[in-house]
């Protein structure tokens, strides 16, 4: 049985949490509310009562994997709720101003409820540590760049989807780690490391416990 492993990934609208989630999960359940309601930001009531059911389940499944996804920028909030489900908290807060900028593709009140969650936002004590985590990514992923832009990288995952191995640097790429999700082994093309397939792949790779692993897009 795997380790239980659950990750709150909280940020305003926009932030890139839903894509933090797929780079991260990788046999985890990703619990957003936005799949739930089939749209960004709407409010419903019934996917509302449906995310509170997913969520007591999780906080209470002593063996869950999964990812939510929330937006909660209240301190006190997401420390009760990073609490209540155990979980690693991953609090993404780019500048205002890019989230607005990213918003031009979403529904019109998207830029009022970012404006909104800055306005609410407070800190807490479960976000502290993962900042350092997000920054150290971001330094790795800078390295791997250049090397990605040579053109010459094959796919690192076990299971390639891909017509060919070899990562163009024009498509989307990840980082790919290891199955104690700590050691990176090389790049893979984004599909091959968010597949069933590269979960798969890990786990007849190995076992045992897994750490998050802080894969920040770009
Ligand atoms: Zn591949």
């Amino acid at each position: 049985m795997l380790v239980r492993h659950v990750i709150l990934i909280a940020g305003p609208p926009c932030s890139g949490k839903t894509t933090l989630a797929h780079e991260l999960a990788t046999d985890h359940e990703i619990v957003d509310y936005d799949d739930i309601t089939g749209q960004h930001g709407i409010f419903d009531p019934d996917a509302c009562d449906e995310l509170d059911r997913r969520i007591d389940r999780i906080a209470n499944d002593p063996h869950a994997r999964a990812i939510v996804i929330r937006t909660v920028p209240r301190g006190e909030d997401r420390q009760a709720l990073t609490e209540k489900l155990d979980a690693e908290c991953i609090l993404l807060m780019p500048d205002k101003a890019e989230c607005v900028r990213r918003a031009a593709q979403r529904p019109s009140g998207t830029r009022k409820a970012i404006g909104m969650w800055f306005w609410k936002y407070t800190p807490a004590e479960c976000d502290v540590a993962k900042d350092k985590y997000g920054s150290e990514h971001q330094r790795e992923r800078k390295r791997w760049v250049s090397v990605v832009a040579r053109g010459d990288q094959l796919c690192a995952e076990m299971v390639c989807l891909m017509d060919t191995r070899t990562i163009d640097p024009r498509e989307p790429w990840h980082l790919a780690h290891d199955p104690t999700g700590t050691v990176i082994i090389g790049v893979s093309h984004e599909r091959c490391n968010t597949s069933e397939g590269a979960s798969r792949g890990n786990r007849m790779r190995g076992q045992g416990p897994r750490v998050t692993r802080w894969n920040y897009g770009g």
